[in-house]
């Protein structure tokens, strides 16, 4: 069978670091996703993070109760194809890196937007036994497998981990004082 993937290994995994780089970004204090969107010449179309919509304050409240959080946040793969559409990228036959599974509402969107191919990084383990979170997942990927966009989880020894991660992250912190 031949290799679905526009990309070897070696840009994979570059652009999913990439993506990694851009999760440090969000204020949200459990869950940092990033997401990068390349066409298949290796161009940076679009990016984003999970948070709240431009305008809507990070309040402490509001980013530490979820009652308050999830209503608001926009997911970062959303966020990336509403960038696109903002700043007039084309995306459709790109190429989307997300640092976690997506979520159904963000598989809708992903294919309506006319990504050809996912990559993402599985969920820690913690975050794996959230009620609900297994059968809401295997949503977003019979829809992927349905329509036939090629998906497949990088493996983590190539990646940041989170502690290098979290480094970046108060690196970042030090400018905004
Ligand atoms: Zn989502």
């Amino acid at each position: 069978m031949s290799n679905p993937f526009t990309f070897d290994d070696k840009w994979n995994i570059r652009f999913m670091q990439q993506a990694q780089i851009i999760s440090t970004w969000s204020k949200d204090p459990s869950t940092r996703v990033g997401c990068i969107i390349v066409s298949p010449e290796r161009f940076v179309l679009s990016e984003g993070y999970n948070g709240f919509p431009h305008g809507i304050a990070d309040t402490y409240e509001r980013l530490h109760d979820r009652d308050l959080k999830y209503p608001r946040v926009v997911h970062a793969e959303a966020n990336a194809v509403i960038n696109a559409g903002r700043n007039g990228a084309k995306i459709d036959g790109g190429i989307l890196f997300v640092t976690a599974p997506p979520c159904y509402d963000c598989a809708k969107m992903i294919i309506q937007a006319g990504i050809h191919e996912i990559l993402y990084i599985n969920l820690d383990n913690s975050k794996k036994n959230v009620p609900g979170w297994r059968e809401k997942l295997a949503i977003s990927f019979d829809m992927f497998n349905e329509v036939g966009i090629p998906n497949k989880a990088i493996s983590k020894k190539y990646l940041f981990t989170k502690a290098q991660l979290d480094a970046i992250r108060n690196k970042q912190m030090m400018n905004t004082k």
